[in-house]
């Protein structure tokens, strides 16, 4: 890697493959910034279902993008929606279920991107999402894509889930994942897939620790 380039490394995978557990772990080994870009697709769900915004209304998703600012406390990682911190309401069931057609929004994409895009040039930063590495930083010198069996990502989001205090079935879980996933790898612009470029790591039968070692090791080889 070019030494005056910018550090990106892009995470991307499906639902429940712990990419921001491993992008935060990255992120704060290396002491640079982690950016939850599903947190971004997230508040502005959150932000449309508090106004009651139309899911099926494109221009008004789009609209609601470039009129809502979503911010991240980068120390305590926070999220905040036009300064009410949402940190815990993004990840209720509720936006999960509406998320993927919000973000399946070209206008919506392009008003996200460009901000992704803006944090990534001026600091070094992990990012983690569906399409960084295909499509928001198709330069960056670092590209995973996370996956696991659909039974492992299910089990941890139930543990997820149970730890905000909802009870659900590991079937139903399974089934949900597997709808967004779906959603989220058809859509036309800028879909969920493997940069030709980016490494695979299958983390179904590893620890978070070795994933995030691997993932290290990756870094060292660009950026020794
Ligand atoms: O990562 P997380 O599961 O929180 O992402 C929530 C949703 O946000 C995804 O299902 C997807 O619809 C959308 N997303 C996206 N592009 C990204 C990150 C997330 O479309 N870079």
């Amino acid at each position: 890697m070019n030494k005056k380039t910018i550090l990106q490394i892009a995470i991307d995978g499906p639902a429940g493959a712990g990419k921001s557990s491993v992008a935060r772990a990255v992120a704060q080994r290396l002491g640079i910034l982690y950016l939850d870009t599903g947190a971004m697709y997230r508040a502005l769900t959150w932000q449309a279902l508090q106004k009651n915004v139309d899911f099926a209304d494109t221009d008004a998703l789009t609209h609601l993008a470039w009129e809502t600012s979503v911010t991240f406390d980068m120390d305590t990682h926070r999220v905040l929606c036009d300064n009410t911190d949402v940190t815990e309401a993004i990840r209720t069931p509720r936006v999960s279920e509406h998320v993927s057609a919000v973000a399946a929004v070209p206008g919506v994409r392009a008003r996200l991107t460009e901000l992704q895009r803006n944090v990534a040039s001026e600091h070094p930063i992990v990012l983690d999402g569906r399409d960084i590495g295909s499509s928001v930083l198709p330069q960056a010198p670092v590209k995973i894509f996370l996956t696991a069996d659909l039974h492992q990502r299910a089990q941890r989001r139930q543990k997820d889930l149970n730890e905000q205090g909802l009870t659900t079935t590991l079937n139903q879980v399974a089934q949900d994942i597997a709808v967004r996933d779906e959603k989220d790898s058809s859509r036309a612009t800028a879909p969920l897939t493997q940069a030709a470029d980016a490494v695979l790591i299958d983390t179904s039968d590893l620890t978070l620790s070795e994933v995030v070692e691997e993932v290290l090791a990756l870094v060292r080889r660009v950026a020794p």
